[in-house]
């Protein structure tokens, strides 16, 4: 394969990089693979070659970026502000072209099936039958199926309610939020989409919910389709900007990172640049504006989660931890690799299941030795991920998102919090 004469990304992006190795450490696929192509440093030399024309995007150049999560926790460690994600986003679009065409069809049918909201709903039916069933989860437990582990750890479907429009705030307004709500925390937690409305409204936000706003096009970037992510991006932009709103807030830190893009996906489109500096993750917000007093306990031991594009995508760390810390009876505790991926990674426990697992493995293990009888984890991949590990693996361990202890905690939700994983 002869290289192809392309330019994909600005060479001082990739120039930044000095070499230096002190994000190694801090790069999972790295320290489970222990091979320097499967690094960030490895990565970024191999761009650079095939950007400069010396190195084709062969298969096993192709297969180093792959394996790639796209966590960006080398972004976070790296002292000369390498930006890695963008790096990332401009080679994978590239190395698509250049993939054979079976795997490029089939990476583009996942694609459409799972930000076509008609089709993923057409796909995912069958899961409501098996969807928070005990004898779902025994079943995952006995055959060792993560297929069914992540059937098991959705929550049992149930009719819920859609927003209206327009939310009020209680008591003082303290501004105006755009709600996302998502492909997948939508279809697949629509209870947490519900919480996050009612929480904002209760820290004095308006919360305004526009209709089909589909996908915001994270999911597209992650399978290298640049074209339809931007499309998916001018489509979001037209129909949820409001002028009125200086806050858009997102059921998922997946999205919510994504929007942050925005701004140079589309340079020409001043709404777009508006939701980049607007976005916030719901918990940072909350975190800043205020929540009275919690009304209720809870008695649990809890360990922080950190999805990576809460962490390294967005900068958010403190906020659930303060969140949290507040309600009476939860005691927080920390994992040994909090800032490690836990494999879910967008699309990548699908497209890299034997990786994937790898790491779920290494997180199941911290989540092990904390002691901890719950975990939070703020981003509906992360939570199905670890959730449906744990069920597979029979851990007593509740899984859940910190909206749902804050829903629980300040009287939102009718039950009290039972938890949520269907473990017998
Ligand atoms: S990405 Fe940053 S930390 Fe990693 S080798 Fe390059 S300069 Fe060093
Ligand atoms: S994004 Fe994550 S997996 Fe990829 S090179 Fe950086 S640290 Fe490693």
């Amino acid at each position: 394969m002869t290289a192809p004469d392309v330019r994909f990304v600005e060479p001082e992006k990739l120039l930044s990089c000095v070499h230096c190795g002190l994000c190694l450490s801090s790069c999972p696929t790295y320290v489970e693979l222990g091979t320097e192509a499967d690094s960030p440093r490895g990565r970024i030399l191999l761009m650079r070659a095939m950007e400069e024309g010396r190195l084709a995007p062969s298969k096993e150049v192709t297969r180093h970026l792959d394996t790639c999560l796209g966590c960006r926790a080398c972004e976070t460690a790296c002292p000369s502000g390498v930006p890695y994600g963008a790096l990332l986003e401009a080679a994978r679009p590239f190395v698509e072209e250049h993939r054979p065409l079976v795997p490029r069809v089939l990476r583009r049918a996942l694609d459409a099936a799972l930000t076509r909201p008609t089709l993923r709903g057409a796909l995912t039916a069958p899961l409501r039958i098996l969807a928070g069933r005990p004898w779902t989860a025994r079943l995952a437990r006995a055959t060792k199926s993560s297929l069914l582990g992540y059937a098991a750890a959705l929550p049992a479907w149930r009719n819920v309610p859609s927003l209206p429009p327009v939310l009020e705030p209680e008591g003082n307004e303290r501004g105006t939020a755009v709600l996302l709500t998502g492909c997948v925390t939508h279809s697949s937690f629509p209870e947490t989409t519900v919480d996050i409305a009612r929480l904002l409204t209760r820290a004095g936000v308006r919360v305004l919910v526009p209709p089909d706003q589909g996908c915001c096009g994270a999911l597209s970037v992650h399978l290298g389709d640049d074209i339809r992510s931007r499309d998916l991006a001018l489509a979001l932009t037209r129909r949820a900007f409001r002028e009125e709103a200086q806050w858009y807030v997102s059921t998922a830190a997946g999205c919510g990172a994504h929007l942050r893009e925005y701004a140079a996906l589309l340079p020409h489109d001043s709404a777009a640049g508006r939701i980049t500096t607007g976005a916030r993750d719901p918990l940072d917000l909350l975190a800043e504006l205020g929540l009275p007093p919690p009304v209720g306990s809870i008695e649990k031991t809890v360990a922080m989660h950190d999805p990576c594009h809460l962490l390294h995508g967005q900068g958010v760390q403190d906020a659930p931890r303060q969140l949290l810390s507040r309600i009476p009876g939860i005691d927080l505790v920390e994992l040994a690799e909090g800032e490690f991926c836990c494999g879910s990674a967008g699309t990548y426990n699908l497209t890299e299941p034997e990786l994937a697992s790898r790491l779920l493995e290494r997180k199941l293990a911290d989540i092990r030795s904390s002691g901890a009888d719950a975990v939070a984890a703020a981003n509906p991949g992360c939570l199905l991920q670890i959730r449906a590990g744990a069920i597979v693996r029979g851990m007593r361990v509740e899984v859940v998102h910190p909206i749902e202890l804050l829903a629980h905690a300040h009287g939102l939700r009718k039950e009290r919090w039972q938890g949520t994983t269907p473990l017998s």
